[in-house]
């Protein structure tokens, strides 16, 4: 579709981030642009600091990057480490093998633990599954010198649809008594699966805006704990940008060293609104229910999930395998050009294997039925043979399951 011809209707944006960002959004955002000095910014950046603590469920600071994720990636460990520390990493997908690749480049010698064999249908074991904390456990133990200063681990795989139980992770630390600090990237787990900064000992977690944030692209997280904040102090890694020292002493007053991003940050002000209006836990349900939805019809097409582990299902997103001989990309363009519907295309490893259905952002259960729809037709167009129809199975379910309180 060429970008100056306005198709009729709505694009269906169904990839896994950026997600649909809602009206009410949009329109904040088109608010004029104001004084980053001014006495009105520093009123909006102290609401938005509180507002994201209680997103992140911390009592400690949030960061907040003019930055896409991978640019909190960065601040991440240049904040907390020295050149040539060692740091775990957990191959969980292609997300977590890029942080290790930035990892490399910043000149830290990171590790990556994770299951490297296939299994019978040739996809990476640990590709469809959750990080295996006794793996952790057994190599934090194996590090008696407590050469290791980070774990790093992905809480949302967007990559695979997994997620992994970062509550299980911080067990396994604490079970080899190891000093390493626990940081995670919950870029498109924030505000959509469930997660606790603080309850779960992270030290720092990563997360951006246009997952369930439901934001455009452009602002990006580190929530911190107070062992590394400390740990800041030490770190040598070269920085002046990503410093969290100077944002912290001016965000005290609801500031910035430099120029936010004002019209985003009036989006995140709406967004907060909208997610504690609405409150967490129902925020939470809402995504599983969808998901649920969505897996029903997978299951229905008889296609296979990309996540092995049902503990582990995302509910932000799930992975669709192809069946042998299928190109998950040809079906997914053909989808795109006919009904003018994105999914995700397979990352890394999967390539071409599998394609993602995002269920976040501006979602509900009608807009996950039609892009169901535009996934039916696209793959029967594609001379896939479905088991039976994944659109009638989602509708049975979300039929069966009304939101809470619905009439
Ligand atoms: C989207 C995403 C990233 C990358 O974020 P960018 O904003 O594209 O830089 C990293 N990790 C995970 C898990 C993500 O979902």
């Amino acid at each position: 579709m060429k970008l100056n011809q306005h198709p009729s209707g709505r694009h269906f944006l169904q990839i896994p981030g950026p997600s649909p960002v809602p009206d009410r959004i949009l329109r904040a955002i088109s608010l004029p642009t104001i004084d980053h000095r001014g006495p009105e910014f520093g009123a909006l950046g102290l609401k938005l600091l509180a507002g994201l603590r209680q997103i992140f469920q911390t009592q400690h600071p949030v960061v907040i990057y003019p930055a896409s994720g991978t640019g909190a990636w960065e601040a991440a460990l240049v904040n907390t480490l020295s050149p040539g520390d060692a740091v775990l990493m957990y191959e969980t997908g292609h997300f977590a093998a890029l942080w290790h690749k930035l990892a490399q480049r910043l000149g830290l010698a990171p590790e990556l633990l994770g299951d490297s064999g296939s299994d019978d249908t040739g996809l990476p074991i640990s590709w469809r599954r959750g990080v295996q904390a006794e793996l952790i456990e057994q190599r934090l133990r194996a590090d008696p010198s407590h050469a290791i200063k980070a774990v790093c681990v992905v809480h949302n795989e967007t990559s695979t649809g997994v997620t992994s139980d970062i509550a299980a992770v911080r067990r396994a630390i604490d079970a080899a008594s190891h000093p390493a600090l626990l940081l995670v990237d919950s870029i498109s787990g924030l505000a959509s699966a469930d997660y606790r900064h603080d309850e779960w000992g992270v030290d720092v977690t990563v997360s951006g805006s246009q997952k369930g944030l439901m934001l455009p692209p452009g602002i990006s997280f580190n929530a911190l704990s107070p062992k590394a904040i400390e740990a800041s102090k030490h770190a040598r890694c070269a920085k002046s940008f990503w410093a969290w020292d100077e944002i912290l002493e001016l965000n005290k007053t609801g500031y910035w060293p430099y120029t936010p991003s004002t019209n985003l940050l009036y989006g995140l002000n709406e967004s907060l609104e909208m997610l504690l209006e609405q409150g967490l836990p129902s925020v939470l349900a809402r995504h599983q229910r969808w998901a649920e939805g969505v897996r029903a019809a997978v299951r229905a097409w008889g296609l296979a999930i990309q996540c092995t582990e049902p503990a582990r299902l995302s509910p932000v997103l799930t992975g669709v395998v192809m069946p042998a001989g299928i190109d998950a990309d040809r079906v997914r363009r053909l989808i795109h050009e006919r009904f003018d519907l994105s999914l995700g295309t397979g990352l890394g490893k999967v390539k071409g294997r599998m394609f993602r259905i995002g269920h976040l952002g501006d979602c509900n259960e009608l807009t996950l039925i039609a892009t169901l729809a535009g996934c039916e037709m696209g793959l029967k167009l594609s001379g896939v043979d479905l088991s039976g129809s994944g659109v009638l199975a989602a509708m049975d379910y979300f039929a069966a399951h009304p939101t809470p309180g619905a009439a």
